[in-house]
């Protein structure tokens, strides 16, 4: 049997290799570029990620994976459920609609209404914006934006492939805003709209619709589970051809469902996947399509094509039609390697970014057909990434290997540290502190990039970030904060700074990744064993210590959210890169302690990210990612007292990890939610001390003294005040002076009335 085999990918890239995308949001948020001006520009992104696949030889080119936000915005109103409570007049342009929804009422021309809920895109560090759905919901086909591009792809020439997110994914990605009702009714009515979608598409000529349905790789109640036969029944006959989509995890028990729905094929992400394949080898009907991704498409490693062609082989054997694909959509790994000139090449060699896997695919599809290829030299960097002496520091794993169990546990329980720790730092009833982060003013940020071009001597930039910590300093001292920080003015960002510090790491100069509308992050590359050869942070600790009596906080990221918000190597489980990165900071802990920083804090917010989306894994994670912070940590005396932080999420499916972090201080983000947190930990019987965040930081709007006593009155209703702190949600850089220092004098003046009264 000869077997057809394909290339294709499931998504590219929208933000453009220099960030374009974000550059002409941004301008057109301000007034400066009108709106056929920004479309013009996401006319030419689209063009150039079309030309870059067609010019890889991919079968077809993917078309509707860009946005000019978010893909799951773009289906709000290619499905006309624009949520009612916008009011939007009938003659607001489509694109004004659009942005009120990204960003809320202030950039809104008549309609009125805070953005949509934005929230994490399954495992991902992309977010998404949440639908809207009450009973009254209604569904048309609303758009005509997908079918223009459609028409723009054709124009080039290009053979298409059109992608759209599955009917019963998009309704289980959004929210019900009505009791006692399931979005899941929404079925019916939304079906007709996809049907009408896919006829049109068809009559447009094209012959392969990509669906999405990524929440066949989680666990999903039986309504969802059984929702899926009946719906694509009803699409099968639409039109074009489907082709199933499920990404980011295994399919487990979904999978024999997707192998079986009346669709002409599936793919299979063949990474975070790969346990489906052999089942749906056996199950997905011969005459089927079967994508597998075998590029990874959530790293940035190159391919190893021999045990990809080793894993490809049973597959062309068995099937009639087989394509090849990245796992997922490329939207979450960088765009090129073309414009890193930086990197050493030895390194580079290691990487595939976007484009780079393209080839990838192209390489492997041609090997299947037979065709002689040499991939020799791109074995050749396989190996070598597998052998360098700057991957394996022996050194690192040895010291591993000689970790004792008790190198994970303080040397006393909390209760004693705790006496140990009020005895040393006499700190009042409600201590009052804050989050790390003092304003990144513009000046801060210009004498950083006049330091890295090399304009400003490294003296003239430690001396201004001495000014500037001396300044955040005063001020606090002037508020009257019971525990100081330094305001990490010379950090670019928390995770990238410390990889910029740390052997293993690698920082990349363009290797952005969207996380939502034009915010990027760039996450650093950990490509081997990490270790601290020198301290990072002493130095603007100790300089911000000898400038007060008041204790000043060590501010640290922690190995979990180390580990979430980079690149990380693939040859090691991650619980041992998640021990190398513990015992790197617990490293900088002990220089801190001995420097004489008796409160160190330890961020986390990435915790409760990295939960795998299967629950089976979810122990496994919980363990390794509590035992690296305990690691981090554990290493001080009983009167150091230890801080961590987290925001972005919900904790209460995670509470016995995080009191298994034991951390002496816990601050997390709460206001938003009027402290309803603090109940969960409560109920939870939190034993450590709790800083539940008393104002947002996201908002420009100053906080009122009284609106924060009424939420610490709350608090202290819930959980013990001897045991509470007082502080913001999180991290003050993206607020200005003028913002903060009120805020923090209303917050200091609310702990002060509240310990009057206590
Ligand atoms: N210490 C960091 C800051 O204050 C914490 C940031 C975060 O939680 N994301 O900015
Ligand atoms: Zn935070």
């Amino acid at each position: 049997m000869t077997t057809t085999i394909r290339t294709h990918i499931l998504g590219y890239p929208r933000i453009g290799a220099r960030r374009e995308l974000k550059f002409a949001l941004e301008s057109h948020w301000r007034g400066e570029r009108s709106a056929a001006e920004l479309e013009a520009t996401a006319r030419d992104l689209r063009a150039a990620n079309w030309a870059e696949q067609a010019k890889a030889g991919l079968d077809f080119v993917t078309v509707g994976d860009f946005s000019l936000y978010d893909h799951v915005l773009d289906h709000i109103q290619l499905l006309g459920c624009e949520p009612a409570r916008f009011a939007f007049r009938d003659d607001e342009p489509e694109l004004a609609r659009y942005f009120a929804m990204a960003r809320g009422a202030v950039h809104c021309c008549g309609g009125h209404g805070q953005a949509l809920e934005m929230t994490k895109w399954f495992d991902t560090n992309y977010h998404y914006l949440v639908p809207e759905f009450t009973p009254d919901t209604s569904f048309r086909l609303a758009s005509q934006r997908l079918f223009a591009q459609v028409e723009e792809a054709r124009r080039l020439g290009h053979r298409i492939k059109v992608v759209l997110l599955g009917p019963l994914t998009f309704l289980w990605l959004g929210k019900e805003k009505a009791a006692d009702f399931s979005r899941l009714e929404l079925i019916g009515r939304l079906l007709p709209v996809y049907g009408q979608i896919l006829a049109q598409l068809s009559q447009l000529g094209v012959e392969w619709v990509q669906l999405d349905e990524p929440i066949l790789a989680t666990e999903l109640a039986p309504a969802w589970q059984a929702a899926f036969e009946p719906a694509y029944a009803t699409l099968a006959s639409a039109g074009p051809k489907l082709l199933l989509a499920s990404y980011f995890a295994p399919m487990a028990e979904n999978a024999r469902l997707a192998c079986q729905l009346p669709v002409h094929g599936l793919h299979v992400d063949g990474v975070r996947g790969a346990a489906d394949l052999p089942a749906v080898l056996d199950w997905l009907p011969a005459h089927k399509v079967l994508s597998v991704g075998i590029v990874n498409g959530r790293n940035v490693w190159r391919t190893d094509l021999d045990a990809a062609f080793g894993r490809l082989r049973p597959a062309v054997e068995r099937r009639r039609e087989l394509w090849l694909a990245p796992s997922c959509s490329l939207l979450h790994v960088p765009v090129s390697l073309a414009g890193e000139t930086t990197l050493d090449a030895e390194l580079r060699g290691w990487l595939a970014f976007a484009q780079e896997k393209l080839d990838e695919l192209q390489t492997l599809k041609r090997a299947l057909r037979g065709e002689s290829i040499d991939w020799s030299d791109a074995r050749r960097q396989v190996e070598a990434r597998r052998a360098s002496p700057r991957v394996h520091r022996p050194e690192v794993g040895a010291r591993l290997a000689a970790l004792g169990e008790e190198a994970g546990w303080r040397a006393s329980p909390h209760a004693v540290r705790r006496a140990a720790q009020r005895a040393h730092l006499k700190l009042p009833l409600l201590p009052t502190t804050t989050i790390g982060s003092f304003p990144q003013t513009p000046a801060v940020r210009q004498a950083r990039a006049a330091w890295r071009r090399g304009e400003l001597t490294e003296a003239a930039y430690r001396a201004t970030m001495e000014a500037e910590i001396a300044h955040a300093i005063r001020v606090q001292e002037t508020l009257g904060l019971d525990v100081l920080v330094h305001g990490e003015p010379e950090r670019n960002d928390m995770v990238e700074y410390f990889a910029e510090h740390l052997t293993g790491f690698a920082v990349t100069q363009h290797g952005w990744v969207q996380s939502y509308g034009s915010r990027c992050v760039k996450p650093p590359l950990l490509y081997g064993d990490v270790a601290r050869p020198t301290p990072i942070t002493l130095h603007w600790a100790r300089h911000a210590q000898g400038l007060t009596t008041k204790p000043v906080k060590g501010m640290l990221t922690g190995p979990v959210t180390l580990f979430q918000w980079s690149f990380v190597r693939d040859d090691l489980p991650q619980a041992t890169v998640l021990l190398q990165l513990a015992l790197a900071m617990r490293d900088e802990v002990e220089d801190l302690e001995r420097a004489g920083i008796t409160i160190i804090q330890i961020d986390e917010p990435a915790l409760r990210e990295g939960l795998p989306l299967r629950p089976a894994a979810r122990a496994d994670y919980l363990a390794a990612a509590t035992r690296a912070f305990r690691l981090c940590a554990a290493g001080v005396a009983d009167a150091t007292q230890i801080h961590t932080h987290m925001c972005y999420a919900e904790f209460a499916d995670i509470l016995p990890a995080i009191i298994a972090l034991d951390a002496d201080v816990l601050t997390i983000e709460a206001s938003r939610s009027g402290m309803e947190s603090v109940r969960a930990f409560a109920e939870a019987g939190y034993p450590n001390e709790l800083g539940p965040g008393v104002f947002d930081v996201h908002s420009p709007h100053v906080p009122a003294t009284e609106d924060m006593v009424r939420l610490l009155e709350y608090a202290a209703t819930l959980f013990a005040p001897e045991r509470l702190w007082v502080n913001p949600d999180c991290g003050l850089k993206t607020r200005s002076w003028e913002e903060v220092e009120p805020a923090l004098a209303h917050m200091v003046a609310a702990a002060r009335t509240l310990r009057a009264r206590l």
